[in-house]
């Protein structure tokens, strides 16, 4: 396939393992992704600092490794001690790319947190480490759900950008025209920094609903009805799942994307398929 950017950039995400199993699993998990020359992979970080531990083991075992990581990061309820005394573990292990969100917020902890919307941990970033840090922030082409409307979310999103984001990956999506349409505004916005769309595989249909609902992310109705259909059978549902998401990225690549990040769910396959078949590497 033709990528229309050659100097697209393609990143895999994973979260912490809570278990020793999940840990051996995740080595192999990466060893296989890393096969695949991404440019970096990003660990998560659980709402509430509820994984910063697991982030950080996850993250010193793969710079062990010498690939390239980048830690998801948010204060959650943290002091601004505790992330700088992160920060500057992160910095000591020479890792200089970071993802920073708001994060997902607990039940019962909404106002705990000093540093609440992702723009004054960027500020704080940038006022402590100055520009070490690459900085990743997450972005919304279909509208992060607690917004009050399109142009404030795109507002918001601006002031990350201001506050010293160098380039965002957005929320999964299904929907290209919403990507681009969103492209089209945020260059309205005077925003400039590479927008790299999130790609979700797609392996299990009741999951992704659930996910899908509660980050607002749309699944168009053709492929609902579609994955529907195929109930308890879960090979024909990953069958469909990679030949859509395929096609998006395909799209998405033709169209001018700067990039894809995939969400594995720490799974190595379908990521695997769908990027043998784009024949990237
Ligand atoms: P923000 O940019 O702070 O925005 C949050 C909401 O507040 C939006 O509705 C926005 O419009 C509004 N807003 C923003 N700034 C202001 C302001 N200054 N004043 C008033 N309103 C404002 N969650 C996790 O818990 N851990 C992770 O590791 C994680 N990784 C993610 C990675 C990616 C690529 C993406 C797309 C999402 C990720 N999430 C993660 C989910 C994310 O934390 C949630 O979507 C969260 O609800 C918003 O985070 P944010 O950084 O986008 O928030």
């Amino acid at each position: 396939m033709e990528i229309v950017n050659t100097d697209a950039r393609f990143s895999f995400e994973f979260f912490p393992p809570r278990t020793e199993v999940g840990v051996e699993k995740l080595k192999v998990v990466h060893s296989e992704l890393a096969a695949l020359r991404p440019d970096f992979f990003s660990v998560t970080y659980g709402a509430g600092g509820s994984t910063k531990d697991g982030t950080r083991q996850t993250v010193t075992r793969i710079n062990e490794t010498g690939s390239d990581v980048a830690p998801h990061l948010s204060f959650g309820g943290s002091t601004r001690d505790e992330i700088l005394a992160l920060l500057e573990s992160y910095q000591a292990l020479g890792i200089n790319r970071l993802v920073a969100l708001r994060g997902d917020i607990p039940s019962g902890t909404g106002t705990a947190s000093q540093y609440y919307y992702a723009n004054e941990l960027i500020e704080f970033v940038r006022e402590t480490t100055g520009d070490h840090f690459h900085i990743e922030v997450a972005c919304y082409p279909e509208i992060h759900p607690q917004s009050d409307s399109y142009d404030s979310d795109i507002e918001f999103f601006k002031r990350k950008v201001e506050a010293g984001a160098n380039s965002a990956i957005t929320q999964y999506f299904y929907n290209q025209d919403a990507y681009f349409y969103f492209l089209d505004s945020c260059a309205k916005a005077g925003i400039d920094i590479p927008i790299v769309p999130g790609i979700m595989p797609i392996t299990n249909f009741t999951n992704l609903q659930r996910f899908s609902n509660s980050c607002g992310a749309e699944i168009p109705r053709w492929m609902r009805q579609r994955l529907q259909s195929y109930g308890d059978d879960s090979d024909s549902i990953r069958e469909f799942g990679i030949e859509v998401v395929q096609s998006l990225c395909e799209d998405l690549l033709a169209g001018g994307a700067p990039g894809l990040h995939f969400y594995s769910m720490n799974q190595t396959d379908p990521v695997r398929q769908i990027w043998q078949q784009l024949n990237l590497r």
